[in-house]
């Protein structure tokens, strides 16, 4: 078999590369080669979760039609998320949750999606239809990327079929998922050491909005008014991001993991402004908005906002 690779999207979370890792054991039982490999280094949270089930931090890449011809892509699919060059390779599978945006193929493919709270539920569920044993590690690898996507099963993202895989999955990994649930999530809230250029391209993503670019970042914390110290250094290098990167609007989403509330600081033109009012019907005072209850980029951000870009 000739070797493909396995990614998620840039600027990679847990899901992104736990699942990407037991997407390649699962894909290499089949009989294919594949290796999984990362669109950008580990986060905090994710070293956290490689080092306490056994794993090597994937290998970093920029391109990919350098070393080979064909890809599977897990947690993503919309283009600007993805490997620069993948116009030059075969995208041959795709497991995902996410909306299908700007995605075509030449040939025909494996394609397997669901509104779940993770991709690593996905792969839980053809682990489980195939009746394939998962290694402790792996099972450790995907419990991970499920507890960090849904916030510990908090997210509204959350489904049953997530629950179950947890359930399951913990079991199999031997953990306690809420007390490593609570250990991997604040894991990824360090933020004191980081600069606000790092915390805002940590966990961002480009979206297309009826004719707008957008970029949304998240940053997961334990205590919001910490983060809000350095308000005005946020928005300054937001400013200057989305000049450099000809981003419309930028929006950071700064979440308490254990309130599960939201507080979203935007910068914008004032069309765009009012494109946020209407979207979550509450206006920014100072570039900032409190949204409660709002933990989701794909299912509370990223819906309304298109909806009212595109109204
Ligand atoms: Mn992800
Ligand atoms: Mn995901």
């Amino acid at each position: 078999m000739e070797k493909e690779l396995i990614f998620g999207h840039r600027n990679p979370d847990t899901d992104a590369i736990g699942t990407a890792i037991a997407y390649s054991y699962f894909q290499n039982q089949h009989g294919y080669n594949t290796e999984a490999v990362a669109l950008g280094e580990a986060n905090d949270e994710t070293s956290f979760a490689l080092k306490k089930f056994g794993f090597e931090a994937p290998r970093v890449v920029n391109t990919v039609a350098n070393e080979v011809k064909a890809i599977m892509l897990v947690d993503h699919n919309e283009p600007q998320q993805s490997v620069e060059d993948r116009d030059q390779v075969k995208v041959t599978h795709v497991i995902d949750h996410h909306r299908i945006s700007n995605f075509a193929t030449i040939d025909p493919l494996f394609y397997r999606a669901e509104p779940v709270g993770c991709t690593s539920t996905v792969l839980w569920e053809m682990f489980k239809e195939q009746n394939m044993e998962i290694p402790a590690n792996i099972a450790g690898i995907m419990l991970s990327a499920i507890i960090s996507d849904t916030l510990l099963l908090k997210s509204p993202t959350t489904t049953d079929i997530d629950k179950e895989a947890v359930e399951d999955l913990a079991k199999i990994a031997g953990v306690d998922y809420k007390e490593y649930g609570l250990e991997l999530l604040k894991a990824g809230t360090n933020i004191a050491t980081k600069s606000v250029e790092e915390l805002i391209d940590l966990d961002a993503k480009s979206f297309e909005l009826g004719s707008k670019t957008a970029r949304i970042a998240q940053v997961n914390v334990v205590d919001v008014p910490e983060a809000l110290e350095r308000k005005d250094a946020f928005l300054a290098a937001m400013e200057k991001d989305a000049k450099a990167n000809g981003y419309d609007l930028f929006m950071l989403v700064i979440t308490n993991v254990l309130d599960s509330d939201s507080e979203v600081l935007f910068i914008g033109d004032d069309e765009s402004k009012s494109v946020f009012a209407k979207a979550f019907g509450k206006e920014l005072v100072d570039s900032e908005a409190h949204l409660p209850g709002v933990v989701s980029r794909k299912k509370q951000i990223v819906p309304p906002l298109t909806r009212a870009f595109e109204a």
